[in-house]
């Protein structure tokens, strides 16, 4: 427990696919907050245990590979989908799982600050839609914290990378995660970080490079994904997890056994390479996007800086030197650099003296406009209002007409994307205004107000008569009415979270037991004889010996390598 009676209570959190982190600005300066095992990234995992308590972070993500039917990952990247998480008999959206995450989190906080915490800036990926980002609200809003403001992810490592050099210069963040990929470019003029551009795909990160990976080994195998159950298929996709990071000029040999048979793989970086090719050159267009909307050649920036677990493989790293003619700068932590920055914003939100004189500039990523008729067989377009990278926060008004003089309702339905037909971007929302029935063609001024936090507000006025019809988007997710999102609080309110205090005793079970279901022969024996250890020092309730037994095991699963 830290004695931080003066530093505001507002974290700044980055929900990450993968890991979450969090941070706190502390005496002037940000400062990461270790969860219950001590340990600054906390994965992104929920799992359902046999007694019927959550389980979250490591112990859940230990579990991924002997209870796949009752675990859950990357839950993230279905944000704002109806998509639900099956754990044992128990249903999940994707918000109520974040929702467990940021509980979690909080507990951890609280727990390390020794007082209570209401308020947080969370970041979520700089192409996140408006339903993505209201979905994290609502996320927060199940775990008890009060958003003060969304930080897009790669601005908040840009912020982070900021503080940490005080130059004026160009840059490049590369943010590859487990499940989503951003670009941004920016400037900065301190105290003035100004974004220019962001672009990104929300569907490309680490998980991608694994499932190619899962795909090449099974078809070497003439395996066919079908015929290995889910317990199996989680098994292989953790040992290639693994396997991935190990990946280096030299041929690395991945072993799994599956059903008494022992099968061997073999793959070194140039093979992995060719695996990876589509996904390879599927960065580049978010890339090349950034620059062309900032007006920006490569050569014209001064720094990259990448961001991400992902960007540690080398084939990713090699792709970026080569697209930019040089390496990209690599001396701050790819992994807490955004929740390092969201904890400055949070603090800039506190007006901490410290950091009063940073300011931040951000963008809007996409296009954002409504449907229109357009040309004469009444084909149903896209028309932009507020453009992609359009420094928010922004006001835009654009006149409309109706289509013939006896119309009684104009339908605006509002959608983002960078097609030229409505049907081809993502719906938002929409809503119906009355037009005056004066026998003429109505005029309409149709005005989208786009926020910090990257949400939108519409406002249309009629011309005839000056009424306005203020249509603010809710900002509760849409499709999730009252009924809905109280069944989330009461769904959510009636789980048993594994208490913190346990938690790293419950942790290294779920570890030795991963290990032990990985490992064959003699390792198993061992791993089997640390269990049953680990056990009867449980059993004696002698604390410092549960402690020292801890540290010893943990150190030896580090040591295995599984
Ligand atoms: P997120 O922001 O989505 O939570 P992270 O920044 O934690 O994600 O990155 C997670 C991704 O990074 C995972 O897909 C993981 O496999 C990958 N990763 C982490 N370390 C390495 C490594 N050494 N080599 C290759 N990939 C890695
Ligand atoms: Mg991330």
């Amino acid at each position: 427990m830290q004695d931080a009676t003066n530093s505001p209570a507002l974290l700044g959190i980055d929900l990450g696919t993968t890991h979450s982190v969090m941070a706190l600005w502390h005496e002037g300066k940000t400062r990461l907050i270790p969860n219950a095992l001590g340990d600054v990234l906390t994965p992104s995992v929920i799992s359902l245990d046999e007694d019927g308590s959550i389980l979250v972070g490591k112990a859940a993500r230990a579990r991924l590979a002997t209870h796949p039917q009752r675990s859950v990952a990357a839950f993230k990247r279905f944000m704002g989908s109806d998509k639900r998480f099956a754990l044992g008999d128990q249903s999940f959206s994707p918000e109520e799982l974040s929702a467990l995450v940021l509980g979690a989190l909080k507990a951890d906080a609280e727990a390390w600050l020794g007082h209570p915490v209401h308020e947080a800036v969370i970041s979520v990926p700089a192409y996140f839609s408006d339903e993505q980002r209201k979905r994290t609200l609502f996320a927060a809003e199940l775990a008890g914290l009060s958003v003060t403001r969304l930080i897009n992810e790669p601005t908040a490592a840009a912020m982070a990378y900021g503080l940490h050099e005080q130059k004026f210069e160009r840059s490049l963040i590369f943010d590859l995660g487990g499940g989503t990929f951003d670009v941004t470019v920016l400037e900065y003029a301190l105290p003035l970080i100004e974004v220019h551009a962001s672009a990104g795909d929300n569907f490309l990160g680490g998980e991608d490079f694994t499932e190619a990976l899962f795909k090449a080994c099974l078809r070497d195998w003439q395996l066919l994904p079908a015929t290995l159950d889910v317990q199996a298929q989680a098994n292989l996709r953790d040992s290639l997890e693994g396997f991935k990071c190990k990946l280096s000029s030299e041929v690395q040999t991945l072993s799994w056994n599956h059903a008494g048979v022992t099968r061997e793989w073999q793959l070194d970086e140039p093979g992995a390479l060719k695996i990876w090719e589509p996904l390879l050159n599927r960065l580049r267009t978010p890339i090349e996007q950034a620059l062309r909307d900032s007006r920006l050649r490569p050569q014209d920036l001064d720094n990259l800086v990448l961001v991400g677990g992902a960007t540690r493989m080398p084939a990713v790293q090699r792709m970026v030197a080569a697209l930019f003619g040089r390496l990209p700068y690599r001396h701050l932590d790819p992994d807490t650099l955004v929740a390092l920055g969201a904890a400055a914003q949070a603090a800039c939100k506190a007006r901490d003296h410290a950091i009063e004189e940073l300011i931040l500039t951000d963008v809007c990523p996409y296009t954002l406009g409504v449907s229109s008729l357009r040309g004469e067989d009444d084909c149903v377009a896209f028309s932009p209002i507020i453009e992609r990278n359009t420094v928010i926060p922004v006001s835009r008004v654009q006149r409309f007409y109706s289509s013939h003089a006896q119309q009684a309702l104009i339908r605006v339905a509002i959608y983002q994307g960078e097609r030229p037909w409505v049907q081809d971007n993502i719906f938002i929302d929409a809503f119906e205004v009355p037009l005056p029935q004066t026998g003429e063609i109505q005029a309409l001024d149709i005005r989208f107000s786009y926020d910090i936090n990257g949400l939108l507000e519409v406002d249309v006025t009629l011309q005839h008569n000056g009424e306005r019809h203020s249509h603010s988007i809710d900002h509760t997710p849409t499709g999730l009415g009252e009924e809905a999102r109280k069944a989330s609080h009461q769904r959510l309110n009636a789980l048993k979270i594994h208490p913190r205090d346990t938690l790293p005793n419950r942790t290294l079970i779920a570890r030795l037991e991963r290990a032990w279901a990985k490992s064959l022969g003699d390792d198993r024996e061992r791993i089997g004889d640390w269990l049953a250890t680990f056990n009867q020092v449980l059993a004696s309730q002698q604390s410092t010996e549960i402690a020292a037994c801890q540290q010893q095991l943990n150190g030896a699963l580090d040591q295995l390598q599984l």
